[in-house]
């Protein structure tokens, strides 16, 4: 068998063909005939069968003569390329036979479609990924100086969800006109993601910088999608290649500025920064001690507890994860979480969080509530109601008594599938709070769709308070939806008489913040609620 062709994958077409030293046809199968020899080829001379195919156009004048050729001199184990006259790629490999030589004709167009897919976004027709790696790291190869332009749509995501995905897709394919308009010779355009795409630049400075604030004002510019005016407009992150880094180092570091651009509301262009090297660096040596830090026991929980602000009641507690690195020091929750979310670590250690939790709030002296925080990707975890059973029968705590902190982030996602669990959960006797209320998309249609117990107004909307009006809007008007809606409302982040009176006058209840109480070690949070019950403190219930 020849060995040219043995790297393809199966399932193609392949004509073998054996032809004597004498120049005959010796053997043929179907495929031979169909591709190329036609029905009458045993016995017949190959060159005549050859020439025939020629005249009758089954393949391109000049091929005959390149077959007989690569027939008659000993090329066993090479292949060679034939394009036929309706664009249908063929690989011929030849090799010695003890009757002649063996000749197999594979017809690779199937493959070749399938890797040219690869290649190209079908919608756009812009390259994709890996097509896109493969241009960075022949700029890369030449030593020329590139730029690298990530952008990202702003509220992509929200037209979507309104017109429809056949309306998103011919927005994407104006949006890939618009910036295909932009382009100059040499430019390289991909799309990366559903509403991502990146420009490579064959230059650097000033000129790219142009190019950015083009491209925004282009995409800023309306839409018409279906008839309708559509506003959207885009955020951009810009890297330069810097000579050592790999093509994937240069899309990741135009991708990080992004996001650096985007919380700034969008329309920004944000460039890849020395300290956002030096950050990435921290990240990568901080991942290798999260992955371990499980292993050595190096997390613990605080409780921050919560209270009712009439008669200043304690109602319960809010688990808090904390980080004690050996050599660093008390890790930030805000640092290791985002990273433990990117690393898949977040299900184990969310999970340890939770039963933690569950064990300690069912050693205290008082059936007071606990609320454990729930990252959304948890909730992507097909296992999350089993675990929260297994954590509550392993603990005993009353289901009543625990309460789940999600943001609206995990109710995003996939809305039927959360939907499920969020019931399944919510059957289970566990209550639901809405975390860092205000600070998402606050779409009040969430509240509507999942029956949550509770709102906490974010911390963001207390800090400036008393002074702040549209503080005090808003905590007016979630005070208001909850008393509709029948919520509890909490606020977080209190830290003075004065927030604490504004947020009580509009109608907030409940409170967590320093004013009242930091988070505290698990021992002591089991001593402050012994202390409660010593002070024999009326209480109605478990429940807030
Ligand atoms: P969060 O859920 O919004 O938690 C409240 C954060 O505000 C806590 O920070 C808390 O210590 C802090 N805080 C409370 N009162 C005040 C105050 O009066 N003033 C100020 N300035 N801050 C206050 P922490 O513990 O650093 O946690 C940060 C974030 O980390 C949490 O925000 C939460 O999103 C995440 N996190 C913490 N533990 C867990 C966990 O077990 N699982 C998951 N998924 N996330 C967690
Ligand atoms: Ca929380
Ligand atoms: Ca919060």
């Amino acid at each position: 068998m020849a060995t040219g062709t043995n790297d393809l994958p199966p399932g193609l077409r392949t004509a073998v063909m054996l032809v004597t030293a004498e120049g005959r046809l010796a053997y043929c199968n179907s495929a031979a005939k169909d591709m190329l020899l036609g029905a009458q080829a045993h016995g017949a001379r190959f060159d005549d069968l050859l020439e025939n195919a020629e005249t009758l156009g089954r393949i391109l004048p000049g091929t005959a003569r390149r077959i007989l050729d690569a027939a008659a001199t000993d090329k066993a184990g090479e292949t060679e390329r034939f394009t036929l006259l309706d664009g249908r790629l063929i690989l011929m490999a030849t090799s010695p036979d003890a009757d002649g030589v063996l000749i197999e004709w594979t017809d690779v167009t199937p493959f070749v479609e399938a890797l040219r897919s690869q290649e190209r976004d079908g919608l756009t027709g812009m390259l994709a990924r890996p097509a896109l790696i493969r241009e960075i790291s022949a700029v890369a190869a030449s030593g020329e100086r590139a730029a690298l332009l990530y952008l990202n749509l702003d509220r992509f995501t929200g037209v979507n969800n309104m017109l429809g995905h056949l309306a998103g897709d011919n927005l994407l394919k104006k949006v890939a006109g618009r910036i295909a308009g932009l382009m100059a010779q040499g430019d390289v355009v991909a799309r990366t993601g559903s509403d991502e795409f990146v420009i490579l630049r064959r230059a650097g400075g000033e000129a790219v910088f142009d190019m950015a604030q083009s491209l925004l004002e282009m995409i800023a510019r309306p839409f018409m999608v279906e008839g309708q005016v559509v506003h959207i407009g885009a955020s951009l992150g810009l890297a330069f290649t810097d000579g050592s880094e790999g093509p994937e180092d240069l899309v990741r570091n135009a991708r990080l500025a992004l996001m650096k651009a985007k919380p700034e509301g969008g329309g920004g262009i944000q460039l890849f920064t020395d300290e956002m090297r030096d950050e990435l660096k921290r990240r990568r040596l901080l991942e290798i001690d999260l992955r371990q830090a499980m292993a050595l026991r190096e997390f613990s929980l605080a409780f921050q507890p919560q209270y009712e602000i009439e008669g200043r009641r304690l109602i319960g507690f809010e688990a808090l994860l904390r980080w004690q690195h050996p050599q660093r020091g008390a890790v930030s929750p805000a640092e290791f979480i985002p990273l433990a979310e990117d690393l898949g670590l977040i299900v184990p250690l969310g999970e340890w969080a939770l039963r933690s939790a569950c064990k300690a709030a069912a050693a205290w002296p008082l059936p007071l509530s606990i609320s454990v925080n729930i990252s959304p990707l948890q909730f992507r975890d097909p296992h999350i109601v089993a675990t929260i059973v297994s954590a509550l029968s392993a603990s005993g705590l009353d289901p009543m008594r625990l309460e789940l902190e999600v943001t609206e982030g995990a109710l995003l996602l996939n809305s039927d599938a959360v939907m499920l669990i969020f019931q399944e959960i919510k059957a289970l006797g566990v209550r639901f709070a809405l975390d860092d209320f205000g600070t998402g998309y606050s779409s009040l249609s969430y509240l509507q769709k999942f029956p949550f117990d509770k709102i906490k107004i974010d911390q963001s909307f207390v800090r400036n308070l008393p002074g702040s009006k549209d503080g005090i809007a808003i905590i007016r008007a979630v005070a208001a939806l909850g008393s509709s809606l029948g919520l509890s409302i909490i606020a977080e982040g209190v830290e003075t008489e004065e927030q604490l009176a504004t947020i009580y006058l509009n109608g907030c209840k409940q409170v967590q913040g320093y004013l009242f109480g930091r988070p505290l070690a698990p021992e002591a949070a089991e001593a402050l609620v012994a202390k409660v019950l010593a002070a024999g403190v009326p209480r109605e219930g478990g429940t807030p």
